[in-house]
């Protein structure tokens, strides 16, 4: 049998045939980049891309290796990462005019562990501008394409690591969630992504967005890899007041095993108007495998994700307005050339820097936080939030995991929802409420549309229960065949 492509290879493979020097991390790094030679002017996944220092990256691994010695769990596997990532080597853009030219001064907790697991860098990828958005088409620097289809979107706001991972340009990737954009673009290519609880990960270095909503994870193509990368970069952090203080399990401990006594709950909510049949079609034959193989399937009722995108759309602005007021043109950022006061340079850099998805978010944000409406939107979000937890409180004491659709359908072509920002907020209906209570979610891939476009089913689970999600997941995957499919892209020309 020939050697499969060592970019067919998964993170954990490559990993480990690198360990035992049966591959070089050059030649696997070389691979990815030649991949993204090919492929990545019809995908424009990447913002970035370092060929020369990812290639002396795994130079230096393979030297450390033939020295004997010991490299971490990712050592000579190319990753790539969301450029709302802070790190000391090329730009950290958001996809914004605002950040085109910044260099930042350290590098996210994230980025440092990944480093010193022996991860290679081979770009930073292209997301909606600050992260807003559901298509990558909100990028200051053009949309990124899916590859399953180069004429749909792949999601967003992390769409350039979910094009990435599923084109074969990296082997991983991280991305970062706050209603939806791990879990989104993964559904939208065909891959795996993970949001973690808040906490588990430090957010040090993740360019903020809505800080209460905020976490990194991993977007890959199997699930092992995503308890691999898990492992890399979960755990406290003294950077970060939110991070959770006790350190993490081993995910890939018992990932193999398979579950027992498994209760799926089933939210009615999420299966009822608006759901394409082939997405809910594709969702139930996932969870009647899970019945088959000895679950007891139960249904839940989650009664106020009907306000979560009102909630969401409150909260998510409120808090990026907050963060976004940074930007003003003097400490950092774009500072427009023609100011004739300091208030015109705050207001022309900001309107200059800014594309208009952003400004939307901070008047919505700051018209919610406004004295006066404050009580009327703020306030009463904050109560819908604590009631979509308490929610899923009661859920869970009925069930250890929820299964439900990712996304509502699958890719739609560029420029569909581009006019209406309210169609587009509608994209994250299942996703929003996860981040609202803080609770972990993962999309995995369960099958394809008439059309050839992936299908993801969501699934949930109680704060720090990402052990089962995985373990669950995996027994998913390695009974179904969908990640070996591989989308045919045209390349570039
Ligand atoms: N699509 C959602 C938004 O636009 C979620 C984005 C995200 O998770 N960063 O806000």
């Amino acid at each position: 049998m020939a050697e499969p492509l060592l970019t067919e290879l998964s993170a954990r493979e490559l990993a480990q045939k690198i360990a035992k020097r049966e591959i070089r991390a050059v030649d696997a790094t070389r691979a990815f980049l030649e991949q993204i030679d090919t492929y990545d002017r019809t995908l424009h996944a990447f913002n970035e891309i370092y060929n020369d220092a990812a290639i002396a990256q795994a130079d230096a691994v393979d030297h450390s290796l033939d020295r004997g010695e010991n490299l971490g769990v990712l050592a000579g596997v190319p990753i790539a990462l969301k450029d709302n990532l802070c790190t000391l080597f090329g730009h950290t853009t958001c996809s914004s005019k605002m950040l085109q030219n910044f260099c930042s001064p350290y590098d996210a907790t994230v980025v440092t562990k990944l480093k010193a697991a022996g991860a290679i860098f081979v770009g930073k990828t292209n997301l909606d501008e600050f992260a807003m958005g559901s298509s990558t088409e909100n990028s200051a620097f053009g949309p990124t394409h899916n590859p399953w289809n180069t004429q749909c979107v792949p999601g967003g706001s992390s769409g350039g690591s979910a094009a990435a991972v599923a084109g074969r340009l990296c082997a991983a990737a991280l991305g970062s969630d706050t209603g939806g954009s791990i879990r989104q673009p993964a559904a939208l290519c065909g891959i795996v992504g993970l949001k973690p609880t808040y906490g588990l990960v430090s957010r040090y270095g993740l360019v903020a967005f809505a800080s209460s909503l905020d976490q990194i994870g991993p977007m890959t193509r199997d699930v092992r890899d995503a308890a691999l990368m898990l492992n890399v970069i979960a755990g406290p952090d003294a950077k970060d007041s939110t991070s959770w203080p006790q350190p993490p399990p081993d995910y890939l401990r018992d990932l193999e095993k398979p579950p027992e006594k498994i209760r799926i709950g089933l939210p009615k909510e999420f299966f009822g108007d608006g759901l394409a049949a082939e997405v809910s079609n594709a969702v139930h034959a996932a969870v009647d495998f899970f019945r088959n193989h000895g679950a007891e399937i139960v249904q839940v009722s989650l009664p106020h994700t009907r306000y979560g995108i009102a909630a969401y759309y409150v909260i998510a602005p409120a808090e990026a307005s907050s963060n976004l007021a940074r930007y003003d043109g003097v400490h950092y950022g774009h500072r427009t050339p023609h100011a004739s006061d300091l208030f015109d340079l705050y207001a022309a850099s900001r309107a200059e820097g800014f594309g208009p998805e952003v400004q939307r978010r901070i008047m919505l944000g700051t018209y919610a936080l406004s004295s006066g409406y404050y009580d009327a939107y703020y306030l009463r979000a904050q109560k819908v939030r604590q009631l979509i937890k308490d929610d899923f409180d009661g859920a869970f004491e009925k069930c250890d995991v929820i299964i439900s659709p990712t996304t509502p359908d699958v890719a739609f072509k560029l420029g569909a929802k581009s006019s209406d920002p309210l169609a587009m907020y509608l994209c994250d209906v299942f996703t929003v409420t996860c981040n609202i209570a803080g609770i972990p979610g993962m999309s995995v891939p369960c099958g394809f549309s008439s059309t050839g476009l992936p299908i993801g089913m969501q699934m949930l689970g109680p704060v720090f229960s990402e052990s089962n999600l995985l373990r669950l997941a995996r027994f998913y995957e390695l009974a179904h065949d969908w990640r070996t499919r591989k989308p045919a892209i045209a390349p570039s020309s």
